[in-house]
């Protein structure tokens, strides 16, 4: 077991203040980082480095702190996975299919970045498309948990969850489709935030499920995760999905926290008891309840017995909805194209058949099957209907309670290899994270704890539509509960 804790790393906050008063620099914080990458270069974190560029940046950065003219996230330095276009830097979701190509323009949430002074460190590794939950499913190979590194260190986002952990970044951008941001942070140790849908524009995102699609933050702390999301939410011409609703100052919300404010909590009775979860896990989520009770909030355990109908809603609806984003990667427009054709038809299916991973062939498939004539009643639209149920029954909890919480994921970090051969075991990792992309509301994993071999433990709360702000609340709230 190698000696890692993210909690030693500065918060950005605290980092800020040292920038301020000239006892860092912006180059310096780089070069740190920039020195753990290679380091750790092993582990597999990053497909591309942009050392020249963020050296450069952070330069004209240490400038402006000195001119009084820098932006509201000067310094701060974000790795990206590789899902978000930086214009003029490779773009390729893991994926061969996408191989040689450069992003043309600015993602809206990587400009909102930049305008506000962030530094890009690089291009990180996730499973190909977002498809999957222990990165393993890469073109470029699997990336190693830094914690344990025979282990996943969850997927999709697994990697950029890993640079956080080990501070190649001080945050993490990924994205969130049924858990890609919230399980690696659970089996890596860090946060992980998955904002309402909607909260977040797309515009520049590879899209995988697009009802379900959301731009994720990794962080060591509630307050770095409040900051980020408070530059890149909000709406945006280029993306019409995104709501118009204002997005609060997150920061200050959480900085005037009282601390003694009592909330009332629900907890799936199932998550405590069902033997197919870890019972570190368990035994964790009792303390919790326990230290929350004892507090003064009122907690209270109730069935959710639509649960389990979650995640085959999701894998049905995420797959179809996949068959029809990725029919664009036709190896005309984009990337790879195979020079063994003699037709354009078999320009198509050759290129696909090179380009695309095992597990994007199979969500392929199985999303055009279940929008087949023969098969998109008994299933889509059997799927459909029961995410509508999952939707209402989520709100009307909400009437009653603040928050929801639940394992983020059923067990630990995995081994390398433990559930390649059979993708339903893999699936069953997305087991309580799915529910709130099926939903729709916000959710996010605190790091509360370690199973006997030092594994980390994540907890998941989930909060009501656009409660960001008290989830950070509660967050932190827990985290000091727990020490
Ligand atoms: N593991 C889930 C899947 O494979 C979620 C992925 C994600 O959130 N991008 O679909």
């Amino acid at each position: 077991m190698k000696e890692v804790s993210s909690g030693s790393y500065p918060r950005f906050s605290d980092l800020q203040s040292l920038l301020h008063q000239n006892k860092t620099s912006c180059l310096d914080r780089v070069r740190h980082h920039l020195s753990v990458i290679k380091s750790k270069s092993h582990l597999n974190v990053f497909l591309s480095v942009y050392e020249k560029d963020a050296l450069k940046k952070a330069e004209e950065v240490d400038q402006k702190i000195k001119d009084g003219k820098a932006g509201k996230l000067a310094g701060l330095v974000v790795g990206l996975k590789d899902v978000f276009s930086y214009k003029d830097h490779p773009l390729q979701a893991s994926s061969r299919i996408l191989d040689g190509f450069i992003a043309q323009y600015n993602a809206t949430i990587v400009q909102r970045l930049i305008d506000e002074d962030a530094i890009i460190i690089g291009r990180q590794n996730c499973d190909e498309f977002a498809m999957g939950s222990s990165n393993e499913n890469s073109a470029f190979g699997p990336t190693l948990n830094a914690v344990d590194e025979t282990r996943v260190p969850g997927g999709s986002s697994g990697a950029s969850a890993v640079a956080v952990l080990t501070d190649m970044c001080q945050v993490s951008i990924g994205s969130d489709t049924g858990g890609s941001v919230r399980q690696p942070a659970a089996f890596c140790g860090v946060l992980g935030l998955k904002p309402t849908y909607s909260r977040v524009s797309r515009y520049g995102l590879i899209a995988y499920g697009s009802s379900f699609d959301c731009v994720g933050i990794f962080g060591r702390s509630t307050e770095d995760l409040a900051l980020v999301l408070e530059v890149i939410a909000g709406k945006d011409e280029f993306d019409s999905t995104v709501s118009s609703k204002e997005v609060p100052e997150y920061t200050s919300l959480l900085s005037q926290t009282s601390g003694d404010k009592k909330y009332r909590i629900a907890y799936l009775n199932e998550s405590i008891q069902s033997d197919a979860i870890q019972s570190d896990i368990k035994t964790t989520l009792s303390s919790v309840i326990s230290d929350l009770t004892q507090a003064g909030h009122e907690v209270e355990g109730i069935d959710f017995p639509l649960m389990e109908y979650a995640l085959p809603a999701y894998y049905i609806l995420a797959t179809a909805e996949a068959s029809s984003n990725l029919s664009r990667f036709d190896g005309v427009r984009y990337g790879y194209r195979s020079d063994n054709t003699h037709d354009l038809a078999s320009l198509y299916r050759k290129s696909r058949a090179e380009g695309f991973g095992q597990e994007v062939k199979r969500r392929i498939l199985l999303g055009t099957f279940v929008l087949s004539a023969s098969y998109y009643d008994a299933y889509y639209n059997q799927a459909q209907k029961v995410r509508r149920m999952i939707k209402e029954q989520t709100k009307k909890l909400f009437n009653s309670f603040d928050f929801l919480i639940m394992p983020t994921a059923p067990t630990t970090a995995f081994k390398l290899g433990e559930h390649s051969e059979d993708p339903v075991e893999m699936y069953l990792a997305d087991l309580f994270s799915v529910h709130a992309n099926v939903a729709g509301v916000p959710a996010m994993s605190v790091p509360l704890g370690n199973d006997p071999d030092g594994l980390p433990i994540g907890l998941q709360v989930v909060a009501n539509d656009f409660e960001e702000a008290s989830l950070f609340q509660f967050s932190k709230l827990l985290m000091n509960l727990r020490g």
